[in-house]
């Protein structure tokens, strides 16, 4: 294996912490080259993104990003450790919206406040991040005077089930849906010049091997002379090979619905071994296939709930899953939904990113000095996090952190629109049965980590363009191109550099049973990884992966970011874990309900991990707030 030297870990380091410094205006973005590092030098120009501070501009910045040091550690000492704070020194600050999280439900509430209590109603934004959006991130590239997208977090919008309230939003906000589905080529790699492959580490399964045209997880993904370059036991293949090939059905005795109740019952790795007869070496293949997609190792998900998706052994009973889950509505900006959060900004505080619109949203550029000024109506406070939240004589008192001082503004009202998990730490003046709701929210972790190549030559010689890892830490690897939304170019067929996605969640260990325990373990591996652990691990892979075909791992990297999200997708119900709660009785139903001058928004309040959520959980947030004077 290659010592760090040789995959470039030391180099890599100023490498990275140029780029992060180096900028452009919006006039260069579009069509961006494959120039060498030292031509990127020359052309740097003064300003990132357009912002007026280049290395402090957050979406910027690389390194460890989402969750970064510095924005969660007073949080955990409160709800882990219980700890105490001094008494906040207050400020002479009287908002009539106080609203906690500047995620896509915060700001949302911010909107709605202002249609229902009007434009001129005072509103204080606080966020613990350094930067807005929530899990809705930006991250910026910038390279030869040209700027690449990805996104740091949220993906996109599936609109399959927007209520009429989150329709009425996207319009207010010029948003159409299907103009941006139609602005974009990119699909995972799925309808990519190359068909989906398969990387086996060595580490993993004794050697380092790519498999192309395979995708062990997609009806038709599998030939028997794909599955015969799969590095497991000649077992475990001939296992794989005879479930895709089999018509047969099991279960039939059940009747329809007991088999569905009894597919709910047990796991999908179960039914595999029991039904599907696979070895373990062969289940092994897909613990880590629904890491993105569900926030879950596949252990923690029913057979019922996989097969639906069209995975192996659905024909085994009866499901008919057609084009299954890649058929359904999306639509994208290059910065996932970071540029949403932007929009709401934007309409918020006018002055941040004067004359933006969905048009050109993707390139606006966005002066963080203008956040958080006293002389508007809207101000949005970033590295701030909340620690108190309190009722008492028609008013609440909001405490928070910042540079290392609490203090506290008072408020008419307050959204609580952060994480569930902490609120009963913030405001312990909840009812003792909301706040055991609240800690029903386990979110599961999640990372995106964006690596800037310096050019597809690798990935073209080797015929790929998304890539499977079954062996590592993040399973899912990616190019980010190919879609042409809110003013910013980039096609699908660019050979210059690009953004490789590497996304998932760490595996737990197999002590950590249930669902709760698998996200806190996993959780727990995530938070104690070091940049340089993770640095490492993207090195690695791309070494292994792409190197045979003449990437250089030491010089072919521009940077790294690694967004971890330690409180990821909100808790959606699953069978395995879950009751069937009688409607009002479900922990999220009973977590949100208002108190007094304090309303529950946030996608935890639909138990949704959707941004429809988190509109719609903000709209009702807003709608139970009393309307006497405060
Ligand atoms: C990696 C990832 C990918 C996703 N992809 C998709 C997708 O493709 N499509 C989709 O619809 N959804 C996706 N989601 C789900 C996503 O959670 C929702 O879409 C939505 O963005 C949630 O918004 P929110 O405002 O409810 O929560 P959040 O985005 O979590 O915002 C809450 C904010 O409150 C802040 N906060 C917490 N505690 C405090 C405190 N004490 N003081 C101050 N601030 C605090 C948090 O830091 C955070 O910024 C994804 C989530 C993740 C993590």
């Amino acid at each position: 294996m290659k010592s760090d030297k040789e995959l470039g870990m030391h180099t890599g380091i100023s490498r990275r912490d140029f780029v992060q410094g180096m900028a452009v205006g919006v006039a260069g973005v579009a069509g961006m080259g494959s120039a060498p590092l030292s031509q990127a030098v020359a052309e740097a120009s003064a300003t990132a993104g357009g912002s007026s501070h280049a290395n402090d501009y957050p979406p910027s910045k690389t390194g460890l990003r989402g969750s970064h040091p510095g924005s969660y550690e007073n949080a955990h000492a409160l709800a882990l450790e219980g700890k105490g704070f001094p008494e906040a020194r207050a400020l002479d600050e009287r908002y009539d919206l106080v609203v906690v999280g500047a995620g896509i439900s915060g700001l949302a509430a911010a909107h709605y406040y202002q249609q229902r209590f009007g434009s001129d109603a005072r509103i204080l934004i606080l966020e613990n991040h350094d930067d807005f959006g929530g899990h809705a991130r930006r991250n910026e590239f910038h390279q030869a005077g040209n700027m690449r997208l990805s996104m740091g977090g949220v993906h996109n919008l599936e609109w399959w089930n927007f209520s009429d309230n989150v329709w009425a939003f996207m319009k207010d906000f010029g948003i159409d849906v299907q103009a941006m589905r139609e602005q974009r080529d990119f699909a995972y790699g799925r309808t990519a010049k190359y068909d989906s492959s398969m990387w086996f580490d060595k580490e993993t399964f004794g050697v380092d091997k790519l498999v192309t045209g395979l995708a062990i997880d997609v009806p038709g993904g599998a030939s028997d002379a794909k599955i015969d370059e799969i590095p497991i036991s000649e077992e475990g293949r001939a296992s794989l090979k005879r479930l895709y090939a089999r018509t047969d059905t099991v279960l039939d005795e059940m009747g329809e619905q007991a088999r569905e109740d009894y597919l709910r019952s047990i796991s999908y790795p179960e039914f595999l071994k029991t039904y599907g007869g696979l070895t373990d070496d062969a289940i092994a293949l897909f613990n880590k296939l629904l890491h993105g997609g569900w926030g879950a190792e596949m252990r923690a998900l029913s057979a019922q709930e996989v097969l639906e998706e069209g995975f192996p052994g659905y024909q085994l009973v009866g499901l008919d899953v057609g084009e299954g889950r890649w058929d359904y509505p999306v639509a994208m900006w290059p910065d996932g939904n970071a540029s949403l959060a932007r929009l709401q900004v934007a309409r918020l505080i006018p002055e941040v990113a004067p004359g933006t619109s969905a048009e050109n949203i993707a390139l606006a550029s966005f002066d963080y000095d203008q956040l958080d000024k006293p002389e508007r109506a809207v101000r949005l406070r970033l590295s701030s996090t909340v620690v108190n939240v309190s009722e008492a004589n028609d008013a609440v008192a909001v405490s928070y952190i910042r540079d290392g001082e609490v203090v506290s503004v008072q408020a008419r009202h307050t959204v609580l629109a952060c994480y569930h998990v902490i609120i009963p730490h913030l405001c312990p003046q909840l009812p003792a049965a909301q706040r055991e709701a609240m800690k029903y929210q386990v979110k599961s972790p999640l990372f995106l980590t964006n690596v800037l190549i310096r050019n597809t030559d690798a990935l073209d010689v080797l015929g790929i363009d998304s890539v499977r890892c079954p062996g590592r830490l993040m399973e899912n690897i990616f190019t980010f191109r190919g879609i042409n939304t809110g003013g910013y170019v980039h096609p699908i067929d660019d050979t210059g550099a690009v953004a490789l996605v590497m996304w998932g969640m760490p595996s737990p260990p197999d002590s950590a049973i249930t669902r709760d325990d698998q996200h806190r373990a996993s959780r727990a591996i995530m938070l104690g990884l070091s940049f340089e652990d993770y640095e490492r691990e993207v090195r690695r892979v791309l070494d292994g992966l792409l190197g045979p075909a003449g990437f250089d791992v030491a010089n072919d990297i521009l940077a790294i970011t690694v967004n971890r999200w330690p409180h990821g997708y909100s808790l959606e119900y699953l069978d395995l874990w879950d009751d069937d709660w009688a409607p009002g009785e479900a922990p999220h139903e009973i977590a949100r309900q208002p108190f007094g001058r304090i309303t529950i928004a946030n996608a935890d309040a639909g138990a949704s991990a959707y941004t429809q959520a988190a509109i719609d959980e903000a709209f009702r947030a807003v709608s139970e707030l009393p309307a006497g004077p405060g």
